[in-house]
């Protein structure tokens, strides 16, 4: 069985083509620029030469369309026809409290979709529009939605309920929901299977830093309370995201830098987190190399990610009353062998054996950066929340042939 993997935003869209046999990928790509006349498509069909074409794409179902040409295409392609397409499985930000697992697209899953835009304004409405545009290209061929939010639905409600009036939770869903599930529910299979140790005996924190980050608590496979709230903005410092602060800080600066509604959001999303400490870049490998080279300012954004990071394990590690180990992924988590060492080195608390050889060791494989004896392990394991995705649709798929 083939099965398309899509990750729609509003101006791009991201495709994987798995072959589910051996889950290799036959092909990977993305568009960029969706809407403009200098839309960029860049296509990797495996063992073959990569494809890098910029034409006008002004609407998904363009996109999806080429997408397609290229799957199929003499030279550049991977399949003979469309037809051995067997299903397409779509990343989908926010399921609310509606979906606590994947579920093949219908009607209904379409109009509850719709329902929960408000609370994704910027992803769902980006995401239907790619399910829509599947749809008008290939109508007879079985889609599912795969949601960032519906690994942490196992959150008991002192972990999820904000202490404020609760009118805004009963009429308005205001609440945690937290995000990056796929990817939480990945690196923790993946580490009790590294551990060779039931998942279901594990307490487990997984960091997900990437240029969005978030933590999570993960107790006998469930998560039990995640760093990401009602929106991705809460939690640990990211690239351009502040994470954490005092609410009073919003109309205070509101006040004082007459600042709107949109000027402060978009502050807080767009330009805070190393980008504002560091005055400069939101990237990680820019801020070590600056850091590296004496720039005080990079160095005090570099030690607040951390220091704010090691906070929230230790927090977890208290939600759970313990921990077993705790998990680095995503580009930050899997590359920046200095940003792990730090937080390592001020967990010897916990039990943490720093191993220094074998953080510098491995990239790109899943392995121990602790001693053998340390009490809590760490781990680095690569994400793959494309193959979750891909998993999930071929089982749901599968399940209704049956
Ligand atoms: P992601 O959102 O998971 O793709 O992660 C993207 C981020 O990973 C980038 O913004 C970089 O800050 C970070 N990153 C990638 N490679 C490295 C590296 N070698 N060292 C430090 N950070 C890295």
């Amino acid at each position: 069985m083939n099965i398309l993997v899509i990750n729609a935003g509003s101006s791009s869209l991201k495709y994987q083509l798995f072959q589910m046999k051996d889950e290799s990928v036959l092909a990977k790509g993305k568009i960029e620029r969706i809407g403009m006349e200098t839309a960029i498509l860049t296509h990797e069909p495996a063992g073959k030469a990569e494809v890098r074409e910029v034409s006008e794409i002004l609407e998904h179902t363009t996109a999806i369309r080429k997408v397609l040409a290229l799957l199929v295409h003499p030279e550049h392609g991977v399949l003979a026809s469309t037809a051995e397409i067997d299903a397409v499985g779509h990343r989908v930000v926010h399921g609310g409290e509606s979906f606590k697992n994947s579920v093949l697209v219908t009607d209904e899953v379409k109009q509850e979709i719709k329902r929960l835009f408000d609370l994704a304004p910027l992803h769902n409405p980006a995401h239907m529009l790619g399910i829509i545009a599947v749809e008008a290209n290939m109508p007879d061929v079985p889609q599912a939605v795969v949601f960032d939010t519906a690994f942490h639905q196992t959150m008991p409600a002192p972990a999820y309920l904000y202490p404020i009036p609760m009118v805004l939770y009963r009429k308005h869903k205001v609440r945690r929901y937290g995000f990056h599930g796929t990817s939480h529910k990945y690196v923790s299979e993946r580490a009790a299977a590294f551990l060779g140790r039931p998942l279901e005996q594990l307490k487990l924190v997984t960091c997900h830093i990437g240029n969005g980050a978030s933590c999570a608590a993960i107790w006998g496979g469930q998560s039990v309370d995640t760093s990401m709230g009602m929106t991705p903005l809460e939690g640990l410092m990211m690239g351009t995201r502040s994470g954490d602060l005092d609410p009073a800080i919003v109309p205070y600066a509101m006040g004082k830098e007459d600042l709107t509604l949109g000027e402060i959001s978009s502050m807080l999303n767009k330009h805070s987190g190393l980008q504002a400490i560091s005055g400069g870049s939101s990237d990680m490998r820019e801020i070590v190399e600056a850091m590296e080279a004496g720039d005080k300012n990079a160095a005090l954004a570099f030690d607040m990610y951390e220091y704010r990071l090691r906070k929230y394990i230790g927090a977890y590690a208290a939600a759970m009353n313990g921990i077993d180990a705790i998990v680095f992924t995503a580009g930050v988590g899997e590359n920046s062998e200095l940003l792990r060492k730090a937080v390592c080195e001020h967990l010897t608390f916990l039990g943490v054996e720093f191993d220094e050889e074998a953080n510098r060791q491995g990239r790109g494989l899943e392995r121990r950066i602790t001693t053998s004896s340390s009490r809590v392990q760490v781990l680095v394991i690569p994400t793959n929340e494309e193959l979750v995705i891909a998993e999930d649709t071929y089982r749901l798929v599968q399940a209704a042939v049956d």
